[in-house]
C-alpha cells in the first residue's frame, strides 16, 4: 500500500468493489481493502438478485457465478392464499462465493489496488483536505491518506459511526435472518418461493431459493428484531423447515442482520460517503441489498470523480450522490417500506383480502375481472392502503 490515494474504499462486498472499479475507470488512484482473507467468504446471504442483464452492466459476469435464472415468485399467504407471479427473467440466483471475488477482480483489473486481510480500524477527521485511515494488516499497522473515504463495510458499519454518521441499526427497523443451505432443490427451480403472513411469519418471511447449478436450496427466514424475548430466529427457521420439508438435509447454516429502514437520511459527510448496507440501501420489503449496493457504488464513483476534479469533496458536494440514489431506488424503497408496514399491521382477514387482491392483479392464475367481481374487497384494500400512513 502507498501512503496516499485519491480514494480508499473500505469493504470488498458488491458495493465496495463496484465503487472501487468505477472510480479507477475514471482515472482515480483507488485502494480497496477487505478485512477478510477471502473476498465473499463466508457467504451470509440468500443470494437472489436482479436480472442477468442488470448484472452484466457491472460485468462481464461469468456464467459460473449464476446458479439459476428466475422467472417469477410464489408467495403463500394466510388461509391457503397464494400469489403466483410469472415474469421471464425476473432475476437470478447467484453464487456469491464466486460473484463477490469476480467483482473485486474486475476492480483490480481496472486499476484499483485490492488488499485483503486489511482491516480499517480508524478514520480521522479531515485534515489538510484529507482523511487518514488506519489499516491493520498481517504486516502491522499503516496510516494511509485519501481525498475521499468510502465506507462500504456492510451492515455492521462501524466506520460510518467513527465519522459521526447515524449508521446504527435500530431494532424495530432491522431484520435478523438465517439462511440454511440444504441438499437438492426443494421448490420450483425457476421460482423464488416465499411464505408470509399471520399463518407463517408475519413480521418477515420464509424463503426457498433454488441454486440449480450446485443442486442446493437456500432455505431461510427472517423477521424484525422482536421487542420481547421469544424463540430465536434459528429455532424458528428450523421449525419451519421441518414442517415444510421434513426430509431436508442441512449442509450449512449462516445468520446475519439486514437493515430494512429505508435509506439513511444522510449518507455523506466531508470527504466521506457510505455505500450499500452501511447506508441502509437495502430493500425494506424483501431485504435484498446486492443490487442496490452495486447501483449506489456506481453513483458514488461518478460523483466522487466529478468532485475531485472540481476540487470540492465537502459534504454539500455529495448531495448529488444522495439525490442520484434517491431517484434510482430510494423512492421505490420508501413505497416498499410503506407496503411492508401496511401488510404487517393487518388482521388475518385483511391479509387474505390483500393476497387475493394481489393475485388478481399480478398472479399467473389470477384474473383482473375478479377485481370487478369483488368490488367491496377491491375498494377496501385500495382505500386502506392509500389512507395508511
Ligand atoms: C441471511 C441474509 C440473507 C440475505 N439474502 C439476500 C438475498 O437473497 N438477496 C440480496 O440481494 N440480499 C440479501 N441479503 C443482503 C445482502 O447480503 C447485502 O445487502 C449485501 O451483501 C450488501 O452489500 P455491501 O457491499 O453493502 O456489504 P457486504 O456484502 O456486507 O460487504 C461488506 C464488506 O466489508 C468488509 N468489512 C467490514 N468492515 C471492514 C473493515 N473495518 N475493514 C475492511 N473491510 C471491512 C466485510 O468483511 C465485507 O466483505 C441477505 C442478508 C442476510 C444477512
Amino acid at each position: 500500500m502507498r501512503n496516499e490515494y485519491d480514494v480508499i474504499v473500505i469493504g470488498a462486498g458488491p458495493g465496495g468493489s463496484v465503487t472501487a472499479r468505477e472510480a479507477a475507470k475514471k482515472g482515480l488512484n483507488v485502494l480497496l481493502i477487505e478485512k477478510r482473507e477471502r473476498v465473499g467468504y463466508p457467504v451470509r446471504c440468500g443470494e437472489a438478485s436482479t436480472t442477468f442483464e442488470d448484472l452484466q452492466s457491472f460485468g462481464p459476469i461469468p456464467e459460473e457465478c449464476i446458479e439459476s435464472r428466475i422467472d417469477g415468485l410464489i408467495a403463500y399467504g394466510p388461509a391457503g392464499t397464494k400469489v403466483d407471479y410469472y415474469k421471464k427473467d425476473t432475476g437470478v440466483m447467484l453464487n456469491r462465493e464466486k460473484f463477490d471475488p469476480c467483482l473485486a477482480e474486475l476492480a483490480a483489473k481496472d486499476g484499483a489496488e485490492l488488499v485483503t486481510f486489511a482491516r480499517a480500524s480508524a478514520v480521522s477527521p479531515v485534515q489538510d483536505g484529507k482523511r487518514t485511515v488506519t489499516i491493520v494488516t498481517r504486516d502491522g499497522v499503516q496510516e494511509v491518506k485519501a481525498k475521499v473515504v468510502v465506507a462500504a463495510d456492510g451492515v455492521e458499519s462501524l466506520i460510518g459511526r467513527m465519522v459521526g454518521m447515524q449508521t446504527r441499526q435500530i431494532p424495530d427497523l432491522t431484520c435478523c435472518g438465517v439462511d440454511i443451505k440444504v441438499e437438492g432443490i426443494l421448490t420450483a427451480p425457476d421460482y423464488l418461493t416465499f411464505w408470509q403472513g399471520i399463518d407463517y411469519i408475519n413480521d418477515g418471511y420464509i424463503w426457498s431459493f433454488p441454486k440449480v447449478r450446485s443442486n442446493v436450496t437456500n432455505f431461510g427466514a427472517g423477521f424484525l428484531i422482536p421487542k420481547k424475548q421469544g424463540p430465536s430466529i434459528l429455532e424458528v427457521t428450523l421449525d419451519w423447515m421441518n414442517k415444510l420439508f421434513p426430509n431436508a438435509k442441512i449442509i450449512s447454516t449462516v445468520g446475519g442482520v439486514i437493515p430494512v429502514s429505508g435509506n439513511l437520511k444522510e449518507f455523506a459527510a466531508d470527504n466521506f460517503v457510505l455505500v450499500g448496507d452501511a447506508a441502509h440501501h437495502t430493500n425494506p420489503l424483501t431485504g435484498g441489498g446486492i443490487s442496490a449496493a452495486m447501483r449506489a457504488g456506481r453513483h458514488a464513483a461518478t460523483v466522487i470523480a466529478e468532485n475531485i476534479a472540481a476540487g470540492d469533496v465537502s459534504k454539500a458536494s455529495f448531495a448529488k450522490y444522495e439525490k442520484l440514489v434517491e431517484q434510482d431506488f430510494g423512492k421505490k424503497h420508501q413505497f416498499q417500506l410503506k407496503f411492508r408496514r401496511f401488510l404487517l399491521e393487518q388482521n388475518r382477514n385483511d391479509q387474505i383480502d390483500t393476497y387475493n387482491f394481489l393475485n388478481s392483479v399480478m398472479g399467473r392464475d389470477g384474473h383482473k375481472i375478479d377485481l370487478l367481481l369483488h368490488p367491496m374487497r377491491t375498494a377496501k384494500v385500495l382505500t386502506k392502503f392509500v389512507k395508511f400512513k
